[in-house]
């Protein structure tokens, strides 16, 4: 069973939600509108499925709501701030929009945000500097509990740690639709399991393991501790190289940022904590603006002669399909399944909000 919702009326329903669990209303309607635009564009693992989890990390007290930033070095191009364990919807667009400001004083920006409760879709950010024309680099750790397996290791060490690019392609009425590669460096992200457990789906050979280390198509394996009290862990996406984006994620994010690196056991607490190396740059102050614009128009043309293989729908280019999905899902409504819809009417019972 699931409900097809309406976009506006699921945001206004979480944005209730966050209201009851102590947000001002300015901040719950970013988180929630943040989190409705995950579902839009296709990405239900990071929609409206994860507010029960936050409620959950308010209620522990590690997610304060209506935080603020906290400017750490503020050195020109080069910033380093803490999110002080706010919403990383909110914080994580504070951090952007400081750095937007280097940008237009430098040209480019290093920003690295730490301690910031989950930051959500990462292309997200990508998608605030590519509408002003910039590109955008991010690397992101995680800090909640160790769900992916290194290349070759029988148990979860780390984070879905994304890592996320943005681009725009072409340059004033040339313009297309910018290049926004967003990804978990596990082979789906851990979300997408949530989901798939709540709908009694198997998941595809090659992407979990179970809590002995062998492997499974059973998504539970990830979301509810299995009969040792252990989990079992996602695979890292593209074999060793994906493994080392992964680590290279997780040092940079975690280590680079101050927010730390995930090293121990889960303590079975709800927040989930990222950390972020974002750079910015302004193709202009690099002064390849003209021939940026044409290269990048160029190549994608190149890409797009490509004859579709067989069964293919052809060549798409990152960012093509959430576009799709949000223009069909705001068309015909969100399905929410019925366990996550459960999940976000108990999380408003804790909060005393009746749906
Ligand atoms: P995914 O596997 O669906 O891959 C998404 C990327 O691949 C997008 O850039 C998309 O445009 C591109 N893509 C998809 N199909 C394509 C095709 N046929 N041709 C070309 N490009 C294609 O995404 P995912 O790994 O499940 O990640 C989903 C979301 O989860 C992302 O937004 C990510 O930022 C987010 N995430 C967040 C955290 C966090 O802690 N905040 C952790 C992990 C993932």
């Amino acid at each position: 069973m699931s409900h097809t919702i309406a976009a506006a009326d699921l945001e206004h329903h979480i944005t209730q939600l966050f209201i009851a669990a102590g947000s001002c209303s300015a901040e719950a309607q970013q988180v929630a509108s943040n989190l409705v635009m995950a579902n839009l564009s296709g990405h239900d693992s990071h929609g409206v499925g994860m507010a029960p989890r936050y409620i959950d990390a308010v209620l522990e007290k590690n997610l304060v709501p209506n935080t603020h930033i906290a400017v750490r070095v503020d050195s020109g191009m080069l910033l380093g701030l803490d999110g002080q364990k706010g919403f990383g919807q909110s914080v994580g667009v504070q951090a952007m929009d400081l750095a937007f400001e280097r940008v237009a004083q430098h040209g480019a920006c290093i920003m690295s945000l730490s301690h910031a409760h989950h930051l959500g879709r990462i292309g997200h950010f990508a998608e605030m500097a590519v509408a002003r024309g910039w590109v955008s680099l991010h690397f992101v750790n995680v800090m909640s509990r160790p769900v992916v397996a290194p290349w070759h290791g029988g148990d979860g060490r780390f984070g879905t740690n994304p890592c996320c690019i943005g681009i725009p392609v072409g340059m004033g009425d040339n313009a297309q639709e910018p290049f926004v590669l967003d990804f978990a460096t596990s082979r789906v992200a851990q979300g997408k399991m949530r989901v798939a457990h709540n709908e009694g789906k198997q998941v595809a050979p090659g992407t979990l393991i179970d809590e002995l280390g062998h492997p499974t198509n059973t998504p539970g394996v990830v979301v509810v501790p299995q009969s040792n009290g252990k989990y079992g862990a996602l695979m890292p996406f593209g074999e060793y190289k994906g493994f080392g984006l992964a680590v290279a994620c997780e040092l940079l994010g975690g280590a680079l940022s101050g927010g730390g690196t995930w090293h121990r056991e889960a303590d079975g607490t709800r927040a989930v904590y990222n950390g972020m190396l974002s750079i910015i740059i302004d193709p202009k102050a690099l002064g390849t603006q003209m021939s940026f614009a044409q290269e990048t128009l160029a190549f994608i043309d190149w890409l797009r002669q490509s004859p579709a293989t067989e069964g293919s729908d052809g060549v798409q280019l990152a960012g093509e399909p959430e576009r799709a999905a949000r223009l069909a899902r705001k068309k015909n409504g969100i399905v929410v399944d019925d366990a996550t819809w459960q999940e976000i009417k108990d999380a408003g019972a804790k909060v005393g909000l009746r749906f």
